[in-house]
């Protein structure tokens, strides 16, 4: 099942993304078929997505029979897809702690409510009385942190190396 009438757009989750009225529930006993149905209603090529690609490469046939209404949304704000690894494989271990996209705090809007830290399911945040600390080496970026923070000051972001390396390797 996938609920998609209050969806969001642009660079969620949480409070970074806006929240926007589609209004659809989507159902199927393969669950390609839904991820694939969302891609072509939204306008995105399939293997866009990293789980879509992979599927096709492991021989998935789309063959997608839809009962009901599906709409087509031409305007839908897509967050910035950055790959969570890339490179030779034997530096991707490297890669991925230290220069993919990685959770960060706006000290100036944390509250030091808890809510990252008691969610984290890498147990990858910790506090001292001022700020919050990831140990991105735990951190296995599900960004459920962005996802609960009730005060948006959490955002998924680029490091400045991985950005020049992504633009150096060209992917
Ligand atoms: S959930 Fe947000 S406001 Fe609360 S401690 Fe974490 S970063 Fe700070
Ligand atoms: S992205 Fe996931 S694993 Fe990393 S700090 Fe946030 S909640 Fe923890």
């Amino acid at each position: 099942m996938m609920d998609g009438i209050l969806a969001m757009e642009g660079e969620g989750p949480g409070k970074s993304g806006k929240p926007r009225n589609i209004g659809i529930v989507l159902g199927s006993t393969d669950t390609m078929a839904i991820d694939f149905t969302v891609c072509s209603m939204l306008g995105i090529e399939p293997e866009r997505l990293f789980t879509n690609q992979m599927a096709i490469e492991d021989g998935y046939e789309e063959d997608i029979k839809i009962e009901g209404d599906m709409p087509r949304i031409t305007d839908f704000e897509l967050p910035e897809i950055r790959t969570l690894v890339w490179g030779p494989e034997k530096f991707q271990g490297f890669v991925r702690r230290h220069i993919v996209q990685r959770p960060v705090c706006n000290d100036d809007m944390c509250r030091l409510c808890g809510e990252c830290w008691r969610y984290c399911p890498a147990k990858a945040i910790s506090h001292d009385k001022k700020r919050i600390h990831f140990d991105y080496d735990k951190c296995i970026r599900c960004y459920c942190c962005i996802e609960v923070c009730p005060h948006g000051a959490l955002k998924a972001k680029e490091t400045k190396a991985g950005m020049v390396m992504r633009r150096v390797l060209k992917v």
